[in-house]
């Protein structure tokens, strides 16, 4: 018998801490799992499942434009936000049954409490219990960062944008990375008046210069509004309604909602691991080893709450390293190398390894291929909007850097090019495959 009420206490029911609670309990560790929201976290809950079901929705404002010129007589059409939202929401819902029939399934006991930490194999739950635990995991996610400004809390993050009440006609969306420019793309197809606030002069900082740029170029003839070096200043009522957003030299500007999705911070406050030794960096993340061990050795974390990649795919890989590490007799790591990744912005856009920039500071001279080319569907709709592929080369061995698109369905594209990528091939081996025509993805094969 072992001196622990549990082999393994997991803390957040998210991406992360799901699959390393069903994959440990899989290997016979009996496992408690505690949650004090939703079952499935960020991605499930308020984040990429929502997220992509809202673009759906919102790529049929332009498919329907687009039908007109395929021959297709369609209607005036109405846009109903609470059908849309409330069906998405319904799925979410769906998805968050499935999740628990896979705990239940593995025999994962599952508690819908807050927990926090009392020492290094002891935690207590918001009921008072307390629960001790060979291995605690702490995989608790992140939450949106609003910046410290005067009526901050007038606005709204991501988790707010999935339950609005009616769509509004203008929104102000403060940050320009990941999450303002989808969301930028979701409510401008949708119909509302977007002004994207960013105090920088860059968008999604960390892809490639020419992506970015196409992506700019693209929303403000789409009609998004962007107001760079624009620091927040404060957010007022409206006189009937909405709000007053204040940014630095810049007009106020009247909105119904505005967004703040200037960042995700870690969610360790009051969570006691400080007290139970494990001391938090910074921005509050909690720090690991490769193994995904904290200096507490009894205490890991994974996912989102060590700020090291905030990528559901990620985390679900750290999840399942350290299962199969601590209790399936298989220590493995996660391989951080040439980690792809998509904004679901409109059009979307993903890259994998080096940008441009990135690869002349490492490699020195490198060998650039670009298409810039108008997808067949779009000459046909009329619509002036071009993709951009662009394939960064290392001269010496002709090995591929880094490869990044933004065009129609760039991120389904780049998943499986991204394995060609990551196993090391080269520009030949692209050369070398026959291409699949017509498609956008063959443009990849016929690079020059
Ligand atoms: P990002 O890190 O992508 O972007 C944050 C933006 O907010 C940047 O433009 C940044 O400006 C700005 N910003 C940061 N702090 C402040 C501040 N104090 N005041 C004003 N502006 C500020 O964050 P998101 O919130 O968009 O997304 C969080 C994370 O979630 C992403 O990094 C990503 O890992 C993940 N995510 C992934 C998605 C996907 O895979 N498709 C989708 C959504 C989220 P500057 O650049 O000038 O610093």
């Amino acid at each position: 018998m072992s001196e622990f009420d549990f082999d393994l206490f997991v803390i957040g029911a998210g991406s992360g801490g799901v699959r390393a609670a069903r994959v440990a309990a899989a290997h016979g560790a009996k496992v408690a799992l505690a949650e004090e929201y939703r079952v499935g976290g960020t991605c499930v809950i308020r984040g990429c499942v929502p997220k992509k079901l809202l673009i759906y929705g919102a790529h049929f404002a332009e498919d329907l434009r687009d039908a007109r010129r395929f021959g297709w007589h369609v209607p005036d059409c109405d846009f109903d936000w609470a059908t849309l939202r409330d069906n998405v929401l319904a799925e979410v819902d769906r998805l968050e049954g499935l999740y628990c029939n896979t705990l239940s399934s593995h025999s994962v006991h599952l508690i819908r409490e807050r927990a926090e930490v009392r020492g290094p194999h002891e935690v207590e739950t918001a009921g008072g219990a307390r629960h001790t635990a060979a291995t605690i995991l702490i995989a608790t996610g992140a939450r949106p960062a609003v910046p410290d400004c005067p009526g901050a809390e007038l606005g709204i993050t991501s988790n707010e944008a999935f339950h609005l009440a009616e769509l509004p006609r203008r929104v102000v969306i403060a940050g320009g990375g990941y999450i303002a420019n989808e969301f930028a793309g979701i409510f401008n197809e949708l119909g509302s008046r977007v002004t994207i606030v960013n105090r920088s002069g860059e968008i999604l900082r960390g892809y490639d210069d020419s992506i970015r740029d196409r992506l700019l170029k693209i929303s403000v003839e789409k009609g998004i509004d962007f107001r760079f070096h624009a620091p927040f200043e404060r957010v007022e009522p409206r006189e009937g309604g909405g709000v007053i957003v204040h940014v630095g030299g810049q007009d106020p500007i009247p909105a119904d909602v505005v967004m703040f999705a200037t960042g995700r911070a870690p969610n360790t406050q009051g969570l006691g691991l400080e007290q139970a030794g494990v001391t938090l960096d910074a921005m509050g993340a909690v720090p690991v080893d490769e193994d995904n061990r904290t200096p507490v050795p009894s205490i890991f974390a994974v996912g989102d709450v060590t700020n090291r990649v905030q990528l559901t795919p990620v985390a679900i890989r750290e999840g399942h390293a350290f299962a199969d590490s601590q209790f399936g007799g298989n220590p493995r790591r996660v391989d951080y190398h040439c980690i792809p990744s998509a904004v679901f912005s409109h059009p979307p856009l993903a890259g994998v390894g080096l940008t441009e920039r990135q690869a002349r500071e490492r490699h020195g001279d490198v060998k650039i291929y670009q298409s810039d080319f108008r997808a067949m569907k779009n000459v046909l709709a009329g619509r002036d909007e071009r993709a951009l592929y662009k394939m960064i080369v290392d001269p010496t061995d002709d090995r591929v850097l880094g490869l990044h698109m933004i065009g129609p369905d760039a991120p389904e594209i780049l998943q499986a090019a991204a394995v060609a990528v990551k196993a090391g091939l080269t520009k030949q081996a692209f050369d070398d495959t026959v291409a699949l025509h017509p498609t956008m993805a063959e443009e990849l094969v016929l690079l020059r």
